[in-house]
């Protein structure tokens, strides 16, 4: 397919006047040459939706069926699609009647008129479907199948959908090309993708780098400072400095993330008395007062929540210049995801954890409890074990800085070391770095033979 004929898609369908990112376009690009299977791992809002619905559009005499796990998901899009005058129809157990008669009397004619035809996976799982998909493959009617929110397949994902698993079955014996789309995903997510979704014909991969070179990491042990809350201070208003004449919806801001809700009241507590203002967010505040909470703090009202990590759903604002883990993360991957709440404007922004060890022994009893409660419950005992696994992950992070801090993520994403120059303390002034911990070992071994 031509360049200008992409471009004119674009345009005239989608009433974009560019890409999004040069990533959306080459996979674009290669989506319409229909030569491979294709994944495309990229954050959410980058606009994954048109990688599959631009070339549906284009490869106009087949049908692209589109895999998805939730109505509310399907709706919108074929609300938004049928606004852009692109033929969209979803085949789920709320379709009615007549609305599927006509549907299917479409799909089955010569030249069917659907474009995009969105599935739920418990409806892909049903005889009807399957009869109708194997028609359609047997015509050679079906351009592309894709299977949006792909993560679903794998039980190392936060939502694990089963019947994402059998969508694996569909593809054998059928040479349609197959295109996975999920946010970025961690290296055992990914390989679960390739592996359940039968990802064979060559398959091409299109995935944004992790790396956030406007995010500087680094980390300060709590019982090596005279007053942590002043250091903090010192750390927030650093961070905040320099905007004191832009409006203030969009006034730099911040979020301590704490363990508990009492940790959150007292950090919280202790930031006012030192002038910052800050209010405190946790699960047991009244539904009304954590609303008005965060919006509050989103509108710019005051510039730092004290939060546990309920706090962060569905919260997008651009101006976050730091991210304070005021205790252990819980893993790599709740690390990167709310450490990656700053900066999202792409200007310098901070993340730093002042780690504890006797909050992190906390935890660690927490967790071996929740293994202990498991006995006989094989599935949780796995998730129970994992969880341990990769808390450990963060204790030897913060506990034995040996590597450039971005190297946890690239890790676990499974990607290259990290192109960091200055980015993080330890490439900043690694021998500082090192000296640091090793102060922090002689700590505590003091601290433990004097106790
Ligand atoms: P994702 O599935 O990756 O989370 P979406 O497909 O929902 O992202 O797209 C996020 C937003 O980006 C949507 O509002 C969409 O209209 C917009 N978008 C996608 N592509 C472009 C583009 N080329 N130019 C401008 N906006 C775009
Ligand atoms: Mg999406
Ligand atoms: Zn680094």
């Amino acid at each position: 397919m031509e360049e200008q004929e992409i471009l004119k898609g674009l345009k005239e369908t989608f009433k974009f006047d560019s890409f999004k990112s040069n990533l959306q376009q080459s996979a674009i690009q290669e989506i319409c040459r229909r030569k491979n299977d294709v994944l495309v791992s990229m954050p959410t809002g980058s606009g994954k939706s048109l990688c599959y619905q631009l070339p549906a559009v284009l490869h106009s005499d087949q049908i692209t069926i589109v895999f998805s796990p939730l109505l509310a998901l399907i709706k919108d899009q074929i609300d938004h699609l049928q606004a852009l005058r692109v033929r969209a129809a979803s085949l789920n157990s709320k379709t009615l009647k007549a609305e599927r008669e006509t549907l299917i009397a479409d799909l089955k004619s010569k030249k069917p008129l659907t474009r995009l035809l969105y599935i739920t996976p418990e409806q892909a799982a049903t005889h009807t479907f399957k009869s109708l998909f194997d028609n359609l493959v047997k015509f050679d009617k079906v351009a592309y199948i894709v299977v949006d929110e792909a993560h679903c397949v794998s039980q190392w994902g936060h939502d694990f959908r089963p019947d994402y698993l059998k969508l694996g079955e569909l593809r054998t014996n059928c040479t349609v090309p197959c295109i996975a789309l999920t946010a970025t995903a961690g290296a055992d997510v990914t390989k679960d993708i390739i592996h359940n979704l039968r990802l064979t014909n060559s398959l091409k991969v299109f995935k944004t780098s992790c790396f956030r070179s406007n995010l500087f990491y680094d980390l300060f042990y709590e019982n090596m400072l005279e007053n942590s809350y002043l250091h903090l201070k010192h750390f927030i208003n650093e961070c905040l400095a320099g905007d004191e004449d832009v409006k203030k919806e969009d006034k730099g801001c911040g979020i301590v993330y704490c363990r508990t809700r009492e940790q959150t009241e007292a950090v919280s507590y202790k930031l006012n008395c030192l002038g910052v203002k800050s209010r405190c967010y946790h699960a047991g505040l009244k539904n009304k007062e954590r609303l008005e909470c965060q919006e509050e703090w989103q509108k710019g009202e005051y510039p730092v929540i004290c939060a546990t990590i309920s706090f962060g759903m569905g919260v997008d604002k651009a101006t976050v210049r730091f991210v304070v883990h005021w205790s252990v993360p819980k893993d790599p991957a709740s690390f990167y995801q709310e450490s990656g709440r700053a900066g999202r404007d792409g200007k310098p922004s901070r993340c730093r954890i002042y780690y504890s060890r006797s909050d992190s022994r906390a935890i660690e009893f927490h967790l071996s409890h929740d293994l202990a409660k498991t006995k006989d419950k094989e599935s949780k005992r796995i998730k129970a074990e994992t969880a341990i696994k990769s808390f450990k992950k963060m204790v030897e992070y913060c506990e034995n800085a040996n590597a450039c801090r971005h190297k946890l993520f690239t890790d676990h994403f499974g990607e290259p070391p990290p192109p960091c120059v200055d980015n993080c303390d330890f490439c900043k002034d690694k021998k500082a770095v090192q000296k640091m911990v090793e102060e922090f070992h002689m700590k505590c071994i003091e601290y433990s033979s004097s106790a």
